[in-house]
């Protein structure tokens, strides 16, 4: 039987390290500060920042949504983050994305002041973060290498195959194995005979954004897969196709008429020694890293 990782427990055990740091912080006069930018009335994303801004009250952490209308322009967003790189009580600064087509994303990324930038994405800690120097590395690849780590699953030598390249996942994910001594191979959209890759991992990323795109015939039995993906069904065919017989999964398509499933194919899990589930797996990490890139950014900024 396959190892479950279980992403939400190790989420807890940082997120109460983290409200130590805050208790001890606070007996030096200082309150972490994230500031939470939602443009418009994205649903997912209105839940991601409820979820952002309750952690932050549990764990001590001061936060503010601000939420600009879905017309803002890049100007505007640009006084906006502006103001709030130069805010003593703000330590962290997230830009929720996706942001509307008439702003300029990247601009905006940029302007994020780097001290502050706890998504990781400002193109100085993207540099820092593959000089392997101390930087605010993304949270969903910081999380990755924590369930990794503190499952004791033995990084160094081994040959971790990263399916994506995004800047916010597949690269850092990437990069961070490396700088833990992992033999790293990338994978892209461009990437040939992809299978034959993906079956030399002892270590599976996938961070594709496709549902179930990692199958059984793709897998090394015995490896450690870790699934990044979060993608939403609706239909009854592709509930079908992933979790016919699922009889937990039946209940909640019923109920919500939709269902997540990550990157892999659920039967690939069954090949591995250990695996992230979806949902419950990566997930749960990427708050409980935003959460310690705050008190990090925090300590930081005072030279900590
Ligand atoms: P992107 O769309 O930015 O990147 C997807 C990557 O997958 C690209 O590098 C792309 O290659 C590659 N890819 C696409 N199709 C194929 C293919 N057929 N074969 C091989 N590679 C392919 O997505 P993200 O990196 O932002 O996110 C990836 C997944 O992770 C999504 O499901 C997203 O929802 C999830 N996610 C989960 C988070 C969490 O908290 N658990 C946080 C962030 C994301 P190319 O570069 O060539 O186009």
């Amino acid at each position: 039987m396959p190892r479950i990782l279980d992403g939400a427990a190790i989420a807890a055990a940082i997120k109460q390290e983290v409200a130590e740091e805050v208790k001890l912080l606070a007996e030096q006069g200082i309150r972490p500060g994230l500031a939470v930018v939602l443009v418009g009335h994205v649903a997912a994303s209105e839940i991601y920042v409820r979820g952002k801004a309750q952690t932050c009250a549990e764990l001590g952490i001061f936060s503010e949504v601000v939420t600009p209308p879905e017309t803002v322009t890049t100007q505007e967003m640009l006084d906006l983050v502006a103001s709030l790189n130069g805010r003593e009580d703000i330590d962290g600064i997230l830009i929720q994305l996706p942001l509307p087509a008439q702003v300029d994303t990247k601009a905006l990324l940029d302007a994020v002041s780097p001290s502050k930038d706890v998504d990781g994405l400002h193109p100085v800690n993207a540099g820092l973060l593959q000089a392997g120097r101390p930087a605010l590395a993304p949270c969903t690849p910081a999380g990755v290498i924590e369930i990794l780590k503190r499952s004791g699953i033995a990084i160094s030598g081994r040959h971790a195959v990263v399916v994506g390249r995004s800047d916010l996942v597949g690269k850092p994910a990437a990069i961070l194995l490396l700088h833990q001594n992992a033999t790293v191979t990338i994978c892209h959209s461009k990437t040939q005979k992809l299978g034959e890759l993906t079956r030399q991992a002892d270590i599976l990323v996938a961070a594709i954004g496709r549902p179930g795109f990692i199958t059984p015939e793709m897998v090394s039995p015995g490896a450690t897969i870790i699934d990044v993906g979060i993608n939403r069904i609706a239909s009854r065919e592709e509930f079908d196709r992933f979790f016919a017989g699922d009889q937990k999964r039946e209940a909640t398509f019923a109920k919500r008429g939709s269902v997540i499933v990550g990157d892999v194919h659920p039967k690939a899990f069954e090949l591995a020694g250990a695996y992230t589930p979806v949902p419950g797996g990566v997930g749960p990490l990427t708050i409980a890293m935003l959460m310690a890139n705050t008190v990090r950014a925090a300590k930081m900024r005072r030279g900590l």
